[in-house]
C-alpha cells in the first residue's frame, strides 16, 4: 500500500471503482477516461511501481486475471478484439505509478490505437549490433 497512490486507494475501497473482475490477488474496473467502451484496468492488489518490480509468482496472478477480464469483456460486450497493453516509465506514458494492464476493446475499423511502424525495416547490421548490446 502507498500512501498517494489512486489504484491503492481503488484497492481499498477509499475512492470507489466500477469494478469488473476480483479474486485475492487482483481487480479489474472500467477506466474513467475510456479510450474505448469498455477500456478496463486490470491491477495487482499489492503496490509495485512497475512490472519490474513485480515479484515472479504475482505477474503469474496479474496475468491469469488479464485473460478472465479479456474473455468476460469478448463474450459480453460486442467487440472484435482489444488491445492489452501495460506502460512502464513516464516515456511510455505511464501515469499511474501502481503496475496495472490496460484491456481496450476494439472493433473494425476504429482507429483507436495506430501503431507508427516504419516503413524500412532495421538492416541485419543494426539488429546484430542491439543483439550484440542485449546479450552483453
Ligand atoms: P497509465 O497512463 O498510467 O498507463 O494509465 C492509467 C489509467 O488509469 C488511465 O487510463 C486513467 O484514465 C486511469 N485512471 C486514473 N485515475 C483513475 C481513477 O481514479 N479511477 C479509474 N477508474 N481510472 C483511473
Ligand atoms: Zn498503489
Amino acid at each position: 500500500m502507498s500512501e498517494d497512490c489512486i489504484f491503492c486507494k481503488i484497492v481499498n475501497g477509499q475512492i470507489p471503482s466500477k469494478k469488473v473482475f476480483e479474486n485475492d490477488t487482483n481487480i479489474a474496473f472500467l477506466d474513467i477516461r475510456p479510450i474505448s467502451t469498455g477500456h478496463t484496468v486490470v491491477i495487482p492488489k499489492k503496490h509495485y511501481s512497475t512490472i519490474e518490480k513485480l515479484p515472479d509468482e504475482e505477474v503469474g496472478n496479474l496475468f491469469k486475471a488479464v485473460k478472465r477480464v479479456a474473455l468476460l469483456l469478448h463474450e459480453k460486450l460486442e467487440i472484435d478484439g482489444y488491445n492489452i497493453v501495460q506502460n512502464n516509465y513516464k516515456a511510455a506514458g505511464q501515469v499511474v505509478e501502481h503496475s496495472h494492464v490496460h484491456i481496450i476493446p476494439r472493433n473494425k475499423g476504429d482507429r483507436k490505437i495506430e501503431l507508427n511502424v516504419p516503413k524500412e525495416g532495421a538492416s541485419e547490421e543494426q539488429l546484430d549490433q542491439v543483439l550484440e548490446k542485449i546479450m552483453a
